[in-house]
């Protein structure tokens, strides 16, 4: 493989972060030698109702097993995220919303959070919902959505927040599937200038889930949407009848805090479910040092508050720091594709945080859009979600962050809480492609497929050693799955699913899920690794890489490619894309076949969905699994109408 690109820190990011290179491994190593020690002062960044005496308790063997972090604490995290801020900041700005219509906009100061969320708290009370109770969450990215998750927090209920995208089935599913008897929605969604119908959704949805008796109802559009009486309430209404003073309940740190589904990449979504302390000190403790936040400065992250990305980066980790952060109700694409750029230079944003598949897309438009914008207030930008191609970091890097501002790669899972890979960006050098180091006591490993440990630079599964207090404690109301799925297949590790490479310099290059690994010519090879080099070529949007029974070598490697715009497909073009492959990885990752695809299938959340690719692959198109969270169903057929060799 061709030698990556190593950008070091720029000194002047050594100097005023929070963590140099020789800080890094100081902190790293005393969190690796006394956990104990090293949570337990970590823990003193929120405020404790009661202060706890025990600070880790975790043991991944099935005999004893058990996951449980500050347990005789106790604390509220909505205190911790609003109440504790207003002596200091009452009158800064908690969070900034931007409207999907660019005149559109608005503030709310930590005091005004405050008393939205008091009230919000009143209403659920007033409806009957206490403490334990699950809520589900089906709303689109309004303030109101945050105000909703902070109040059930301030009274001990667990939300389910289901992204306000899915349709009714996948609603009454997640609903059922955690009994929650409370939904908060609004009458309608906007994004992108259409219009969600959201109410209507969740009419269709309790067909499926009788077991729904209060409804409560955002005015976002002010449209006139069916209401069901004695079951459903318009929030303003009962709003205006409650007090603005809610006192926050006590909780147990190990009480639980919120139900999350997967993305369902690989499978039938899992009820994520995360609890109190240890959820909140990793969240605020990671958005401080891995986006070096600072009193006073602007954070933004795109993602939707119904993935967990939401949950961690744009309400409980800069809320619990007393940051400012922004809400976007829209879409990186309208009404302009500037529109990113447009929302950091008109809020002077100065950190931002996205996904590879924004990116990718937003790279297809070339430079002239970003650069059109000034992008003065930048100092640092992300990504998540999936493996990011060396080439479109290299764009967002040099493109967006103009050279200047450090890339942050965060590896993560809903399971993870929090980001538990990702370099810091006074203490890393980058490698564009490369999650790079373990966050504070975080010990990830390498295993082969029997669980034997392999050392220094090599290719295999990923797993984790120790817990960390971000962890999710089970699948909601499914103990054994939560075991099984990721305690079973190496005992005494968490196994992450994800395939992974270590580097000579201990750096970690995420390759792609376990499942899509291939197995070509009993050589072993990663499909983030072929996507990269075919996302090299620029004539190439995005690709994406499965294997299929292949006589001679065992699986074949087949490529679905999206063409950029104004590129024509032709077989002289495949020609040089394999040539491509070849040059940059080598003759075993040689593509077999490569798909010309208008479009790929992915979650709402913007992943690939490789397991629905390689059924086309297969020719096993009756059989494609749970499809419920694909975000375009008809990018499918078309798929399957032009397979190869249809
Ligand atoms: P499901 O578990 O239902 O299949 P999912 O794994 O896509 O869905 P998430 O928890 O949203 O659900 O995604 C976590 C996964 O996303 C990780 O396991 C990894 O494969 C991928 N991922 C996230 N961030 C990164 C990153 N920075 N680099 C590489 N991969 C990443
Ligand atoms: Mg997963």
């Amino acid at each position: 493989m061709s030698d990556p690109v190593v950008i070091p820190v720029p000194p002047e990011w050594a100097a005023r972060a929070y963590v140099d290179d020789v800080k890094y491994k100081a902190m790293h190593a005393s969190a690796l030698a006394d956990p104990e020690a090293f949570w337990g002062v970590q823990g003193q960044r929120l405020d404790w109702i009661k202060p706890y005496t025990k600070v880790k308790d975790t043991s991944f063997n099935e005999a004893d097993f058990h996951i449980r972090w500050y347990e005789d604490g106790a604390l509220n995290v909505s205190a911790n995220c609003i109440d504790r801020h207003l002596e200091t900041r009452g009158d800064s700005v908690a969070i900034i919303w931007e409207g999907d219509d660019p005149n559109n906009s608005s503030q709310i100061t930590y005091r005004e959070l405050h008393a939205e969320v008091c009230r919000f708290a009143n209403v659920l009370k007033k409806r009957g919902v206490g403490k334990g109770d699950r809520v589900t969450i089906y709303m689109p990215m309004i303030p109101e959505a945050a105000y909703a998750m902070l109040a059930c927090t301030r009274i001990g209920a667990i939300h389910s927040v289901v992204f306000g995208g899915f349709s009714p089935e996948s609603l009454a599913n997640r609903i059922k599937d955690c009994d929650s008897k409370t939904v908060i929605t609004a009458d309608e969604g906007v994004r992108g200038g259409k219009i969600i119908p959201l109410k209507a959704n969740v009419d269709a949805a309790l067909e499926h889930a009788s077991g729904v008796t209060s409804v409560i109802v955002v005015t976002r559009t002010g449209a006139g949407v069916s209401m069901q009486d004695g079951r459903d309430v318009v929030y303003e209404d009962e709003a205006a009848t409650v007090s603005a003073e809610c006192a926050p309940e006590p909780m147990s740190a190990e009480d639980p805090l919120f139900i999350l589904y997967t993305s369902g990449s690989t499978g039938k979504p899992k009820g994520v479910l995360h609890t109190t302390g240890g959820y909140l000190v990793y969240a605020a403790m990671t958005h401080q040092y891995i986006f070096d936040y600072k009193d006073g400065e602007i954070f933004w992250c795109t993602a939707d508050v119904g993935w967990v990305t939401g949950h961690t980066y744009i309400v409980y980790g800069p809320l619990a720091n007393g940051a400012t952060t922004l809400m976007f109700e829209g879409v990186p694409n309208y009404p302009t594709v500037s529109r990113f750029w447009e929302v950091i230079d008109k809020h002077k944003v100065n950190t931002f945080y996205t996904a590879p598949t924004a990116i990718r897309a937003l790279m297809r438009d070339g430079e002239e859009p970003v650069k059109r914008t000034s992008r003065a207030s930048l100092r640092l930008i992300g990504t998540v979600g999936e493996p990011i191609n060396p080439e479109a970091w290299l764009w967002y890097y040099r493109t967006v962050g103009d050279s200047r501002c450090p890339v942050v790669d965060t590896w993560w899972q809903t399971e993870t809480g929090a980001s538990l890979i990702g370099n810091l960006p006074g203490a890393t050098a980058m490698k564009p492609g490369s999650a790079t180091r373990p966050f504070f006591g975080i010990k990830p490993a390498l295993v082969d497929d029997k669980g034997e440990f392999l050392d220094g630079a090599a290719s295999g599964n990923l797993v984790l050693l120790d817990s960390w207090p971000g962890q999710m404690r089970t699948v909601y109301g499914d103990h054994k799955r939560f075991f099984e799925t990721y305690f079973r297949t190496y005992p005494g590790m968490y196994f992450t699913g994800d395939g992974c490479r270590r580097d000579e310099d201990g750096y970690y290059w995420i390759t792609g899920r376990v499942d899509d690994v291939l197995n070509v010519s009993g050589h072993r090879i990663g499909t983030a690794e072929i996507e990269s080099a075919l996302v090299a070529d620029t004539k190439v949007a995005e690709a994406a890489v499965v294997g299929y029974p292949h006589d001679i070598k065992g699986q074949g490697i087949y490529c679905y490619v999206t063409l950029k715009a104004g590129v024509t497909p032709s077989d002289d073009l495949k020609r040089e894309l394999i040539q491509t492959v070849r040059r940059e990885i080598g003759p075993t990752a040689s593509p077999d076949i490569i798909q010309w695809a208008p479009g790929l299938p992915k979650t709402r959340s913007g992943k690939i969905m490789r397991r629905i690719l390689r059924k086309i692959a297969e020719n096993d198109v009756s059989n494609l699994g749970d499809t419920s969270t694909l975000a375009d169903p008809s990018v499918v057929d078309d798929l399957v109408a032009n397979r190869a060799g249809a």
